[in-house]
């Protein structure tokens, strides 16, 4: 046990000493930590508050109740299901409930920051489901709405997917729901990445267009390993069955009270400046970056996240990832639009300001870390000397500014 927890512990002084830049990551509060490691662990409650399949569930349907409550609150949604265990099961449940297998649907192509679960020939949807992809704009390298229509009225999809994991830039959910009405195909909207955005007021919302929305907990919106699916009444039964028992068991409760609690934060008019503060630190960042000799995909970003396509700096994604690593920087490399290299060794990497800001850093450091990741890529010196500035800038943000 002691070598488990020795892990643990290692694991938790690397997530201090290190500037974690993995725009889909996030620290959670002591309270969600809290809530997580509780004896609700313990408890089986399968079926939905007041509808369950096994005795003493009174104090779970409550905290369900609670998380769900919350959640519309926050998003202004009229169904909530808070059971999905993480973005993929939360995405598969949506499939498998509101089309037909083998049905035709849209979204983003993987290669240009679109999800597995958005048609990848290797995941439920692209095996189960008929997958038409849409990519961006190969100039702006931006969404062109006017091509993602064509498509659609060409395709006829039973429903379009829009909410991305490497889009840089704003999304129009209240576009692509006109075209999903369109063509009559279902809007969903996966706002997995920018969920905390919209909470915070920094994005538009998919609400009150999108037909079903799905997201992760765990990202920018900063609570416990999860999932939710958010939609309109009318397709509220078909999601909760498909969540359980389709492709579900018992919930994790332990969760689904982290849940709440992340919710409870995110109604806090601190989150609202906290998402402020990320967006401004994305932009610092990527200001940085530009003028320090990168070239950014789309020319920066008007969200929690960048790509850097280092073609022009005789690097790879991979190499990049190493050095970087080496140097205290976690980043992941990432394909760019219409990419040459292949996905273990793509062109790009994709850098986030989540849990930086969570530390409570702010546009000097950002303009401090554009500068040490200068040093490694461009300027190569020792991964290891830079690390002793990282360790330093690191000492000086508790892992939690709580
Ligand atoms: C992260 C993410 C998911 C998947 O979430 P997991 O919890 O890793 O399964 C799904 N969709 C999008 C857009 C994501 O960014």
């Amino acid at each position: 046990m002691d070598e488990i927890f020795g892990l643990i512990e290692q694991e938790k002084q690397r997530q201090l000493d290190t500037l974690e830049l993995i725009p889909s990551e996030n620290y959670v509060s002591p309270a969600v930590m809290k809530a997580l490691g509780s004896e609700l662990n313990n408890k089986y409650s399968e079926g939905y508050p007041r509808k369950r399949y096994y005795g003493g569930n009174q104090f779970v349907d409550q905290l369900e109740e609670m998380a769900i409550e919350k959640a519309k609150k926050i998003f202004g949604a009229e169904h909530v299901n808070v059971q999905p265990y993480s973005g993929s099961p939360a995405n598969a449940a949506v499939f498998f409930a509101l089309l037909d297998i083998g049905a035709k649907f849209m979204g983003m192509e993987l290669s240009q920051g679109g999800h597995l679960t958005h048609g990848s020939p290797v995941s439920f949807s692209g095996k189960f489901f008929t997958a038409v992809s849409y990519g961006v704009d190969r100039e702006t390298e931006m969404l062109d709405y006017d091509a993602i229509r064509k498509l659609a009225v060409k395709e006829k999809p039973k429903m379009i997917i829009s909410g991305f994991t490497a889009y840089p830039r704003k999304i129009d959910f209240e576009e692509f729901h006109k075209i999903a009405q369109e063509v009559d195909a279902i809007s969903f909207a996966d706002i997995s990445h920018i969920a905390g955005l919209v909470a915070g007021g920094v994005h538009p919302s998919p609400f009150p267009f999108m037909d079903v929305v799905s997201t992760t907990t765990h990202k920018t919106l900063r609570g416990p390993r999860g999932a939710m699916i958010l939609c309109k009444e009318g397709f509220a039964k078909a999601i909760d069955k498909a969540v359980f028992p389709l492709l579900q068991g018992g919930p994790h409760d332990h969760a689904i009270a982290a849940k709440a609690i992340a919710f409870e934060e995110a109604l806090q008019p601190e989150f609202k400046e906290y998402q402020k503060q990320i967006v401004r630190n994305a932009k610092a960042l990527a200001d940085a970056l530009m003028n320090n000799g990168f070239r950014l995909v789309s020319g920066g970003t008007d969200n929690h996240l960048m790509l850097i396509d280092l073609t022009k700096n005789n690097t790879t994604g991979k190499e990049a990832e190493t050095l970087l690593d080496r140097a205290g920087i976690t980043v992941n490399k990432n394909t760019i639009p219409y990419d040459t290299r292949k996905p273990l060794d793509p062109s790009g990497i994709r850098l986030g300001t989540p849990i930086v800001t969570t530390r409570g850093m702010k546009e000097q450091e950002m303009r401090q870390i554009a500068e040490l990741i200068k040093n490694v890529i461009i300027d190569k010196k020792d991964p290891e000397k830079v690390r002793e500035n990282v360790n330093g800038l690191c000492a000086d943000f508790s892992a939690f500014a709580w």
